[in-house]
């Protein structure tokens, strides 16, 4: 919660006239039944007419007031808890973007979808509610009490009574209700995280003809948020019925005494009228009570699980920089590197090259054999267990985040495309030229772009899907290259070329970009086989190092997969 107060503190100024407003409303509110009493007991029966009369427009005023007080202190509510739930969701969004790789796979994306979704919702509904009942419902129970002791005390009694029984329901309600919602929250977050599965596996969801046993699994967890939900509101609903028979009760007693005592000439008609107004609004201030703990509940465990990201402290620290010839080569050195995700097994273990400024490494494995979390760990998505990495001679580690993936231009594995025209989506934000952009392209080989009847300023549709395979890698390719990176990484990003295009794209690259640095990720020999060095890997470890001819004299495994594939050409 002192993550969540650090959002409310700033607005507490304000927080506090809205309070004051709501709380003179809520006092006017308590007013109007003593007036009314007032006007029954004493003005009516010595007929005072024209105190009638102004004791009335006050009555009336007072309740204008009131209702102005509310509705403006309910505006202010609006607005506050708002402008804290944008300020805390967008820090919540930059963390999120922020976090290592590793907290990433700890949090999972779809629990960070939900922090960011339902979650700042209750805290939103939490701060909201809190300044709307948080003053109103205490000042009316105890206001309302203390107004009541002094114009009937015996009947109060009655009233008091019956608290410890509505006290009894107001903690049943509470105490159950929160463990309601709180198995209801997770049972969102389940769904949340079948729905982005299903939403990104679409295509071979319908492919398989999975999509029945997808909308069970779905049914299933859809299922699971209704009957939870059912169950907190089912607890929800049965209070209200409770709390009346409570109420009615009580007030069935209050007449029951009270008009014995009318009878007897110790009260009043019109203080028992007030009396019951009192009881009504006693108890309806003891209904806020109720909801106001389920809200908080609702809210703090919120809180509680966006704070966790909040606080997430910052892993990947930048260390001191060594002075250091920043042009010297060999440009990228994997010293005995070793990494596991788990800590359990190692997944890429003593893994060593280098390379100089403009050469290409070519790396190719087996499927699951590292080939990818060599890249994450020389852009330091995750540290290495053991060994460094370095850049010109420097450690990974000396760079700033900024200063390190500036040197970078990237096509991953399943890169995305932004619903945007094709040049957005290529200049990515930076300050690139349309110049540059079209330069990019011819090199990425993407001459479709121009044949395009709006060309680059043509829309892509949301991560591609009007773009074949071969298309988007191109446009990936171009926004990797457009920024003229010192080094390029392309995990398989010519897989879907055919393969006089991808001869076409290498070509290009050493021409045009002979300075840079490229790994170059392959399942085909033939997109690596000019490579400057050549990595095999086989379950985490490097069974091949050397140039393509070297390979295929000494690396058996080379061999195979190069036969395999020289035959398929052939
Ligand atoms: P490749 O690129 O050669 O197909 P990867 O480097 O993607 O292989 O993966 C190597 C191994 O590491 C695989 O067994 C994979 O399941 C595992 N792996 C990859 N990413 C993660 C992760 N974020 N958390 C845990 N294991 C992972």
């Amino acid at each position: 919660m002192k993550t969540i107060l650090s959002y409310i503190r700033p607005k507490v100024p304000i927080m506090s006239v809205q309070l004051f407003i709501k709380f003179l409303g809520t006092v006017l509110e308590l007013l109007l039944p003593w007036m009314l009493s007032t006007i029954l007991d004493d003005f009516v029966p010595a007929g005072e007419t024209s105190k009638i009369y102004l004791w009335g427009i006050m009555m009336i005023v007072c309740a204008a007031l009131a209702l102005a007080s509310n509705v403006i202190a309910n505006k202010m509510a609006t607005s506050i808890s708002k402008d804290i739930t944008l300020r805390l969701r967008q820090d919540l969004f930059t963390k999120v973007t922020q976090l290592s790789a590793s907290q990433e796979d700890f949090f999972t994306t779809p629990s960070l979808i939900s922090r960011l979704t339902t979650d700042t919702y209750n805290v939103h509904q939490m701060i909201d509610r809190m300044q709307r009942l948080g003053i109103r419902a205490p000042i009316l129970l105890l206001g309302g009490i203390t107004i009541t002791m002094f114009l009937e005390p015996v009947l109060t009694m009655v009233l008091v009574a019956t608290l410890p029984l509505l006290a009894c329901v107001v903690w049943f309600v509470s105490h159950y209700g929160i463990q309601l919602y709180t198995q209801a929250q997770a049972a969102l977050d389940q769904l949340i995280r079948k729905a982005q599965e299903s939403m990104t596996g679409i295509r071979v969801i319908q492919a398989l003809s999975k999509v029945d046993y997808e909308r069970n699994q779905f049914d299933t967890a859809n299922r699971q948020v209704v009957v939870r939900e059912r169950r907190a509101s089912l607890l929800m609903n049965i209070t209200n019925p409770v709390m009346n028979l409570l109420l009615n009760t009580g007030l069935t007693f209050v007449v029951i005494v009270g008009a014995f005592r009318v009878n007897q000439g110790i009260t009043e008609p019109g203080t028992i009228i007030a009396f019951l107004s009192y009881f009504t609004i006693i108890l309806n201030a003891l209904m806020m009570v109720s909801r106001l703990f389920v809200m908080y509940s609702k809210g703090a465990a919120s809180g509680r699980r966006i704070a966790q990201v909040l606080t997430a402290p910052a892993e990947m620290l930048q260390e001191k920089q060594l002075a250091c010839d920043l042009t010297a080569n060999p440009h990228i050195e994997f010293d005995h590197v070793s990494f596991s995700y788990t800590k359990v097994q190692e997944t890429v273990s003593d893994i060593h090259f280098s390379l100089n400024q403009g050469e290409t490494l070519g790396i190719i494995g087996p499927t699951g054999s590292g080939k990818s979390t060599i890249l994450s760990l020389l852009l330091r998505f995750y540290d290495p267990d053991q060994g460094t990495i370095k850049i010109n001679g420097q450690n990974l580690k000396a760079y700033s985040p900024d200063q390190l993936h500036q040197k970078f231009g990237v096509v991953f594995q399943n890169d995305f495309l932004y619903n945007d025209s094709i040049g957005e989506n290529i200049r990515f934000g930076r300050p690139i030229s349309q110049e540059e952009i079209e330069f990019a392209s011819r090199i990425a080989q993407a001459g479709f772009i121009w044949e395009r009847e709006d060309g680059f300023a043509s829309e892509v549709a949301s991560r591609g899907s009007n773009l074949s395979g071969g298309q988007k890698q191109r446009v990936l390719l171009a926004r990797a290259m457009a920024g003229h990176p010192e080094i390029l990484l392309l995990d398989d990003s010519s897989s879907a070329l055919d393969y006089k295009t991808d001869a076409d794209l290498r070509r290009a690259l050493g021409t045009h970009f002979a300075h840079t640095t490229k790994i170059i990720i392959s399942q085909r020999v033939s997109s690596i086989q000019n490579a400057d060095k050549i990595l095999v890997l086989e379950n985490g470890s490097m069974v091949g190092y050397g140039t393509h001819d070297q390979l295929m004299d000494s690396c058996k495994s080379y061999q195979e997969i190069a036969q395999i594939q020289m035959g398929a050409v052939e």
